[in-house]
């Protein structure tokens, strides 16, 4: 399972009673992303908790693809936004209460260093292979990434 499908809502039953209509735990589910994230009657939320969806609508659901909300690009946006605060220098708790903060939904603390853990091994596949086909300025520049990824950075180069 990936990352995206692990971030749950921090106000699931208040969303639900607000709304009049029961919305799944999982943010990037189907019907969550139809009638919350990109749902047209959202006036019964909270203005915070509204705020909140808009957040996450405005920045993980902004392609004009066709097939939005289901094209998968905001499931890679949301993955690159966790890579991206990690290489800020957040560590794993402090991304979670970001994306609190932020967006309303959350992971729990196992799930995302998994996923981090799985970036670096990625990574480190990617440096072996370029290694290999002696493209050494690439191999070094994706290890630099894995570095940051790892000790929660920019990579330096
Ligand atoms: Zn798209």
């Amino acid at each position: 399972m990936s990352l995206t499908e692990k971030v749950y809502l921090v106000d699931h039953h208040r969303i639900g009673r607000q709304l009049g209509r029961s919305i799944p735990r999982a943010a990037f589910a189907g019907a969550t992303l139809d009638h919350l994230y990109t749902g047209q009657q959202l006036d019964g939320l909270e203005p915070a908790i509204h705020d909140r969806v808009i957040a996450f609508n405005q920045d993980f659901l902004d392609c004009d693809c066709q097939s939005n909300p289901y094209c998968g690009h905001a499931a890679e946006k949301f993955a690159r936004w966790v890579l991206g605060e990690r290489l800020d220098g957040r560590a794993p708790d402090e991304i979670i209460d970001a994306m609190r903060d932020a967006y309303g939904v959350y992971v729990y603390h196992g799930d995302l260093v998994n996923f981090l853990d799985d970036a670096i091994r990625l990574l480190d596949a990617l440096t072996d292979l370029a290694a290999v086909e002696g493209a050494e300025d690439y191999a070094e520049e994706v290890a630099s990434v894995r570095r940051g990824l790892e000790m929660g950075r920019q990579p330096s180069r």
